[in-house]
């Protein structure tokens, strides 16, 4: 039996990094350690502060939630709200569902459930099914990460939250890396780092403070405090997505050389690093004509979307129909 470096007592899990073990106890210590240096490294949170929690009430975002929940405890006017998006994926979100709605209401925690029916007008289902009839080039996980970004923004503007925080850790964070090199979207990449404010106010804080620490190491956080179900199950769209390879791959080079993903890390961080000293990548937001939110064209992501999926208003179609008159770049993009 291992035996945990700092008591003795019965080790949970073992860093192959630096060959150190860890009991129950000395683990939570260590995880909430490193997120709380994390926050305080990238200047995440401060008092003051009102954080939207995007939960989905997986592993992940319930450890987010543990976590953040107790550093209220230690920080003065710090006010939390969990955002669960119900995308609308039947026999999954069910599941996840309670999961958020018992903890809050066990701790006393404010939350919302923000529906993709309600806030897009369509549940995923009826997206994916609408946009293969209409032999639109997207896999489920696009519409889904744009929608997500949309819904969360939205309701931040509505309840004043200043910063969204989300649960991606340090494997979420390398696999998104490599998918975009994949793709050459460098635009993207630099766009990678443990925080994105602006300097434009309308665009809402972005932090993650697990950047730095493991898939694994989260997992273990929900399960040592009691977070999830155990019959907790994954998205059924998960197999379209090309996450699903890369992940299989840097888990392999993980195995057999142990502090890959650590290295992949640093090597974002020093792209973001030289990205954020020469400015090669300068994205300029604006106000998206139709919805408000912030986005790089003068209409977003998200309601390009919207309008391929038949799912804006008369008055939207119509407003959309007056800016591509002028906007060529609109124009394409809803071509395409
Ligand atoms: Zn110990
Ligand atoms: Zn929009």
């Amino acid at each position: 039996m291992v035996k945990c470096s700092y008591c003795g007592k019965p080790a949970v899990y073992i860093n192959k990094v630096g060959n150190i073990a860890y009991c129950r106890q000395h683990f939570i210590e260590y995880f909430e350690h490193k997120a709380r240096k994390t926050i305080r490294k990238y200047n995440m949170i401060k008092p003051g502060d009102h954080v939207l929690i995007g939960v989905s009430g997986g592993k992940d975002s319930m450890a987010l939630l543990h976590f953040l929940l107790k550093l209220k405890k230690k920080m003065q006017r710090l006010e939390i709200t969990a955002v669960l998006v119900d995308e609308g994926i039947s026999g999954y979100r069910e599941k996840t569902i309670p999961n958020l709605v018992n903890y809050a209401e066990k701790y006393g925690v404010k939350y919302i459930i923000a529906s993709f029916r309600d806030y897009i007008g369509a549940t995923l289902d009826d997206i994916v099914k609408t946009s293969f009839q209409n032999n639109l080039p997207y896999m489920p996980c696009s519409y889904c990460g744009v929608f997500r970004r949309y819904v969360l923004n939205k309701v931040a503007r509505e309840i004043n939250a200043n910063v969204i925080a989300t649960a991606h850790n340090m494997d979420d964070i390398v696999q998104t890396y490599l998918m975009n090199l994949v793709s050459n979207s460098w635009d993207r990449i630099v766009s990678l780092g443990p925080v994105r404010s602006s300097s434009e106010e309308y665009i809402v804080k972005r932090i993650k403070p697990f950047y730095e620490l493991s898939e694994k190491e989260t997992a273990l956080y929900a399960l040592l405090n009691n977070l999830i179900q155990p019959d907790f199950n994954q998205c059924p769209y998960v197999k379209y997505n090309i996450r699903f390879t890369i992940r299989k791959l840097i888990n392999e080079l993980e195995d057999k050389y142990p502090g890959s993903k650590y290295g992949l890390l640093r090597s974002l961080l020093n792209i973001i690093n030289m990205q954020n000293k020469f400015k090669i990548y300068e994205k300029k937001y604006k106000t998206c004509l139709l919805c408000g939110n912030p986005s790089s064209h003068s209409v977003c992501k998200a309601c390009l979307f919207r309008a391929k999926l038949n799912l804006l208003n008369t008055e939207q179609y119509n407003k959309l129909a007056e800016i591509t008159s002028s906007d060529t770049e609109v124009a394409r993009a809803l071509k395409s």
